[in-house]
């Protein structure tokens, strides 16, 4: 009872008021008129997010899901794909492409770093055989952002299709789809679209469609080209996520109603803010130039333990975060300030970091590194509106 619970994890995020009160509603049948007006709305929203002009596909599961559906509808057993591997998200395509019967080569990135485009061009022009790229836009074991725009910059020339995993990013930095030139961009409910989860999204470039028209897709729940043909009618192939695509409409309104720029700025500010206040405490960031807009990660000082630090933030200060994966387990914490999170939540994250860090037994750098991280966080949304945003990768 003493704290409020905070989710400063990468997923689930905490819910807008607006959209528990979205999610509370009477229910609605999925092949009548009110429900279709819905996905109409929807439809016009969600293309502003992808930036894009084609449909955007509502599917009924988690963002494995759409990961799934992606290599099914895309690739057929024997194809080879590309995949960039530099955290737990990058190895989960490549098991995804596997489970498919397709060939994977792989660009292994050393966790924390973003893959280098250079290298991805030098195995494109290796081997013409390759049909698809892989990668995700902010790979959430690390904190990285994939310089996806510079990728797409190769795919497009060649018919090589880039498929992203937008998961932990879309929504949180920019991936204007059309505009990029990415063949397929898919993302989940529960980041930072401020939702609670089961619910993806996945959109198509006119040539990807192209290769879902003409590759069987081996699976019977996942049919791209069907889902197409039903949401054409404001329908899903099968029962359609109602509650969550009610609230769909809502977080939606609540991103875009002061324009898609103002939600960037936001999750640049806060990303300045954590990582000024990291700083200040002493740690070291452990994705140092290539950094994700709703994820920073750090790592621990020596001799301190992870494992403990993210359970004493929890027990003590109500504050959730992630520790790390495989071989960064206990090494590294990752502190998510996505979707419906503001300075507040990420003040109490930063507090509870260095507390936690005392308690498990380290010692931290300034005091001040509140004061520090607010006035980071509020140089950054200082920034002329308007004035092109920071790139993380130049
Ligand atoms: C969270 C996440 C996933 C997994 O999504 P699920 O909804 O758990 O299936 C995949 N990729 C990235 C980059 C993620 O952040």
């Amino acid at each position: 009872m003493l704290n409020k619970v905070r989710l400063l994890t990468p997923g689930p995020t905490p819910l807008p008021e607006r959209v528990r009160l979205a999610l509370a509603r009477d229910m609605i049948h999925h092949r009548k008129s009110e429900f279709k007006a819905v996905m109409r709305r929807v439809q016009e929203q969600l293309r502003v997010l992808f930036g894009t002009e084609g449909p955007v596909l509502p599917l009924s599961c988690s963002g494995t899901g759409a990961m799934t559906a992606a290599a099914h509808s895309l690739f057929a057993p024997g194809e080879k794909v590309l995949v960039v591997e530099g955290g737990k998200f990058g190895q989960r395509w490549r098991g995804i492409a596997e489970q498919r019967g397709l060939t994977v080569v792989s660009i292994e990135v050393p966790w924390g770093q973003a893959v280098a485009p250079e290298d991805v061009r030098r195995a494109l022009d290796a081997d013409p055989s390759i049909k698809g790229v892989l990668v995700q836009l902010s790979e959430t074991s690390t904190g990285v952002l994939h310089p996806v725009e510079a990728l797409a910059a190769l795919t497009r020339s060649r018919d090589v299709l880039l498929v992203v995993d937008g998961i932990s990013g879309v929504s949180l930095s920019p991936c204007p789809m059309d505009a990029w030139g990415i063949d397929c961009l898919l993302t989940g409910s529960q980041k930072g679209l401020m939702l609670p989860p089961g619910l993806a999204l996945l959109a198509l470039s006119p040539r990807a469609w192209t290769r879902a028209e003409n590759t069987p897709s081996g699976c019977f729940y996942f049919n791209l080209p069907k889902e197409r043909a039903n949401l054409e009618k404001g329908q899903t192939l099968f029962t359609s996520p109602v509650g969550l695509i009610v609230g769909l409409q809502e977080s939606l309104s609540i991103l875009l109603e002061n324009g898609l720029d103002a939600v960037y700025r936001k999750q640049w500010a806060l990303t300045m803010m954590t990582r000024t206040s990291a700083t200040a405490l002493g740690l070291e960031l452990f994705a140092p130039k290539n950094f994700a807009w709703g994820i920073t990660s750090v790592l621990l000082p020596a001799g301190v333990d992870g494992v403990e630090v993210v359970r004493l933030a929890a027990e003590r200060h109500g504050v959730y975060m992630a520790g790390g994966q495989d071989h960064l387990k206990g090494r590294i914490v990752r502190i998510g300030h996505m979707g419906w999170v503001d300075w507040a939540d990420v003040m109490a994250g930063l507090h509870a970091l260095a507390a936690s860090i005392q308690e498990a037994g380290g010692h931290i750098g300034s005091r001040d590194y509140l004061e520090q991280g607010l006035a980071a966080y509020h140089a950054a949304l200082a920034v002329a509106p308007g004035a092109p945003l920071p790139l993380t990768h130049a």
